[in-house]
């Protein structure tokens, strides 16, 4: 069968990693027409935005894309693209695995966690309110009024709404992923002890949810004490739910442990459709400079072809990314130990002996 499939390559690094991607996937034999969209920087001259419609349009006719990182664009419209195309496209689960592959750069090894964040709510609603405006001293006169507290009127503010139904949703979103996967425990993350209305909701919300799943043992950790457990222990955790900002700092915490942005791989789901995209962002600065590790946008692309039930494809890619890194000769400057940087190769480089690793399986 044929899949289509939207492909957005992004900016920055995007194009170098989405093509790696998009060669890999086909190495495999699937069969996928791409439908290619632009979005990014580039796009603002002559759309007047880095979201143009037809990317919308685009992902919800083939209901899948396979994403690069897109640069927050300072002083236009959208505060994010890419924050923008999981709300417009209600992606509200954001799934990054986390896991160990020998060979990699770390400190850490044997590493398996799943973060599964809430990704349409909390401070990433967009719901801010600037220094000084109408409606942000009336807001302030509103609180004082209604509660005991009191804010300074030079205050800039954002809001951190969180609700029973978006939390039903992602918690159970993560108790789903844990028995299809086969995992073993469920950890709800939160600051439940300060903010009690948001967060503390949150907890009841995931406890409650968890008294339906009974076959998963479910526990809850505060955020700060979490960071550290994970430091220091990280083999103890397995999937992680998190609101939406504890969500995406943790995930990059986890690619610390595991190697870094350039082995972190992600996706947002939504009801029947789903965005794959790496944890990290367009890294400007490498730009067209054939050097970043291709692999979290690769393993992204393995996420995708799981999710579309091509697991033959994806476990055969996912080998030959493994093979590769744990050869540790065709790899990028990330993947090798710091006396043989040097030995480092490039983006394509590294993406043609994954190829080779596929067709040799
Ligand atoms: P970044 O993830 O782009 O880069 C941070 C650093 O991580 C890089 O300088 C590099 O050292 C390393 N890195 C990232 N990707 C790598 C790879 N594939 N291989 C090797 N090393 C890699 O984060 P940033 O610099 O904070 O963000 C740059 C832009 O990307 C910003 O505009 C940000 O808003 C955007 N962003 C986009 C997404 C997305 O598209 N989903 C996600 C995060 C950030």
């Amino acid at each position: 069968m044929k899949h289509r499939i939207t492909l957005v390559p992004g900016d920055g690094i995007g194009p170098d990693v989405a093509l790696s991607a998009k060669r890999c996937v086909e190495a495999t034999g699937v069969s996928i027409q791409w439908d290619i969209k632009d979005a990014g920087s580039e796009q603002i001259e002559k759309y007047g935005t880095p979201l143009p419609d037809e990317v919308i349009e685009s992902i919800k006719e083939t209901k899948i894309a396979l994403k690069g990182p897109i640069e927050t664009p300072v002083g236009h419209g959208f505060r994010s693209v890419n924050v923008a195309l999981r709300q417009i496209l209600n992606l509200y689960a954001c799934v990054r695995p986390c896991k160990t592959y020998p060979g990699v750069r770390s400190r850490y090894s044997n590493i398996d966690i799943t973060i599964i964040r809430e990704n349409t709510e909390d401070l990433y609603a967009g719901i801010e309110l600037e220094k000084g405006k109408d409606a942000t001293l009336k807001l302030i006169d509103f609180i004082e009024k209604h509660t005991d507290k009191k804010i300074l009127k030079d205050s800039g503010i954002s809001i951190k709404p969180i609700s029973v139904h978006a939390t039903q949703k992602i918690v159970q979103f993560a108790f789903d992923y844990a028995i299809k996967n086969k995992r073993k425990k469920v950890t709800a993350v939160h600051k439940a002890n300060i903010m009690k209305f948001s967060d503390g909701l949150f907890l009841q919300t995931a406890k409650e949810v968890a008294t339906k799943y009974t076959n998963i043992p479910f526990e809850n950790r505060i955020v700060d004490n979490m960071c550290m457990q994970l430091v220091s222990k990280p083999e103890l955790y397995d999937v992680l739910v998190l609101p939406n900002l504890y969500g995406d700092i943790i995930s990059d915490l986890c690619a610390g442990l595991v190697g870094g942005l350039g082995v972190a791989p992600g996706a947002n789901i939504g009801d029947g459709i789903a965005v794959f995209e790496a944890t990290h962002g367009s890294a400007p600065k490498y730009k067209g400079l054939n050097k970043v590790n291709p692999t979290a946008m690769i393993l992204s692309a393995v996420m995708m072809l799981r999710y579309i039930k091509e697991n033959e494809c994806a476990q055969k890619l996912e080998n030959a990314v493994a093979v590769t890194i744990k050869e540790n000769k065709f790899v990028t400057y990330d993947l090798k130990p710091e006396d043989k940087i040097k030995e480092a190769v490039g983006t394509k480089e590294m993406t043609d002996e994954i190829i080779r690793n596929i067709k040799h399986s």
